[in-house]
């Protein structure tokens, strides 16, 4: 284990921005941390980083950064209904799901596509065309900051709730998770709930599982940007959810709003509060809100994090001028912050 000084982050962060980090490491290994926890160096502000497809450097970090690159696979157990699988956290998920698809096992197909590591999926309890992490976690395995003790959370500990979990409030920061551990299917039942996915799919007949990921596969591609070509970072804001009585008012007032209940809470797309304050498809410089898909903020070159949050900051104030929605960002934001609305 090497650390490292003045890092570039560049190639760490899907948006393509160049930041550095005062101390590097990768862990490669669980023992890793351990004798990381050792060393002075541990004492230093600290952030893990995973795929670095979620996260926007407005400034240069001056800390440690934990470049989490832990990789394996076990299968623990199977039967003729399931398999119990624990994957390491510094896995990439898409790859993960496409195996799976390939062994025949099911529950991770609608999540196909979604960027990032095994390890970032606990964090915000990711979800996509009706489907979320929690229906197939079993539970998260962790290793704690404080004096390096190993935990097992169940389901239930991890207090999942809509892009939430335990380690966005009480473990936030405390904790790296080392694996997952997944339940899946051998007997596929598709979840087609949302409309999206239904219309890429032959009516009439129950689609396999190959073709639903595929589905999902190419719904993404045809919406979202290849970071490799187009930095960015998946959806910029989070789908806002607003009380019933907000959602009337907004009803009454933009009769085309489209809401969806959850819970006796509405969602609203972000993607079209933002679109309606004309941004779909706007460039400034070198940023810009994606022209297929106006959540998605894009570098098309060359540009900082200071201008994403300029973009983020403004994109922000028109719809809460509009809307009196205040879009909170998916994104993690390091070194900088958006400006008040
Ligand atoms: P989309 O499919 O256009 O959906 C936009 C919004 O409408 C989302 O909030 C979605 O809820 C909601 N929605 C659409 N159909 C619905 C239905 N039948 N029932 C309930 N809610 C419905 O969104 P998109 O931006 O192109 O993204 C595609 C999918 O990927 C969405 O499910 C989105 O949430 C997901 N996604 C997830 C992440 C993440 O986990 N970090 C990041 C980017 C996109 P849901 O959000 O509950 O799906």
């Amino acid at each position: 284990m090497t650390i490292r000084r003045d890092v570039s982050l560049r190639p760490f962060n899907s948006f393509g921005l160049e930041a550095k980090s005062r101390f590097f490491v990768a862990l490669e290994h669980p023992d890793d941390l351990l004798h990381l926890m050792q060393q002075d160096v541990w004492h230093e502000p600290r952030m893990v980083l995973g795929g670095g497809s979620n996260v926007l450097f407005a400034g240069d970090f001056d800390g440690l950064i934990l470049h989490n690159r832990l990789q394996g696979r076990e299968l623990l157990h199977q039967d003729a209904e399931s398999v119990v699988l624990r994957v390491a956290s510094g896995e990439n998920w898409h790859c993960l799901v496409q195996d799976c698809v390939e062994q025949g096992w099911s529950g991770l197909e609608n999540l196909a596509l979604i960027p990032g590591s095994v390890g970032a999926a606990p964090m915000q309890n990711i979800g996509a065309y009706g489907a979320e992490l929690q229906d197939c976690c079993q539970s998260v395995s962790v290793c704690f900051f404080r004096d390096g003790g190993h935990a097992e959370l169940s389901r239930e500990q991890c207090r999942f709730g809509y892009r939430d979990s335990i380690f966005k409030h009480e473990l936030k920061d405390k904790c790296l998770i080392t694996a997952v551990t997944l339940r899946l299917h051998r007997r596929f039942q598709p979840n087609l709930r949302y409309a999206a996915l239904q219309q890429h799919l032959q009516a009439g007949r129950q689609p396999t599982l190959r073709e639903v990921f595929d589905a999902v596969v190419t719904i993404r591609q045809s919406k979202l940007p290849d970071p490799a070509v187009l930095g960015n970072a998946g959806s910029f804001f989070k789908n806002p959810v607003i009380a019933a009585d907000q959602a009337e008012q907004l009803r009454a007032q933009f009769p085309g709003i489209p809401l969806f209940v959850q819970a006796g809470q509405h969602k609203v797309p972000a993607a079209w509060l933002i679109e309606q304050c004309g941004w779909k498809g706007k460039r400034l410089g070198a940023v810009g809100a994606y022209e297929k898909q106006p959540l998605v903020l894009v570098n098309y070159g060359g540009a900082s994090g200071a201008e994403l949050l300029e973009l983020a900051g403004r994109i922000r104030r028109s719809v809460y001028e509009r809307f009196g929605i205040v879009l909170e960002p998916e994104v993690n934001i390091i070194g900088g912050k958006l400006a008040e609305v």
